[in-house]
């Protein structure tokens, strides 16, 4: 498949979480997805701003990304700071990131080491689990500037 093909896939796959849902797709839903899919790294509702050359408004982005999220069309990922990225979910319901703290390049994990974190809040007596975890660092890029 294409990078074009491949974005294309996405946009279905979220528009039919949307529909089913019982949600429309609305313009502004289906241009914040496009431009999720055709970013090459994690976006912050800014971004999307800028990206949209300030057709919507950051409220009507972030409660279009709340939808997006509880839907499972995006991730968040909470950096260091206290911002927060959003990318669009991958092949796996979840995944966990190496985050530059420099640059803020973003690489996905696609494996979880999540469940034994998981298993140990649960023979703690602990129900309805579910974890983030990301990986901080220099990426080999920011290093060798130095
Ligand atoms: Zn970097
Ligand atoms: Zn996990």
């Amino acid at each position: 498949m294409s990078l074009k093909e491949k974005e294309d896939v996405r946009i279905a796959i979220s528009e039919k979480r949307i529909t089913e849902a019982g949600l429309r797709m609305t313009g502004a839903r289906r241009q914040l997805i496009e431009i999720l899919s055709e970013s090459e790294r994690p976006l912050s509702i800014e971004d999307l701003s800028q990206r949209s050359q300030g057709k919507f408004d950051l409220v009507t982005i972030y409660r279009n990304l709340e939808v997006f999220r509880e839907l499972g069309i995006v991730e968040v990922i909470l950096l260091e700071n206290g911002k927060t990225l959003f990318e669009l979910t991958g092949e796996h319901d979840h995944s966990h990131h190496i985050v530059c703290r420099n640059c803020l390049k973003t690489e996905r994990i696609d494996f979880c080491m999540g469940g034994e974190l998981e298993r140990y809040a649960s023979s703690r007596g602990y129900s309805n689990l579910s974890h983030t975890i990301e990986v901080f660092g220099e990426c080999p890029d920011c290093e060798s500037k130095g």
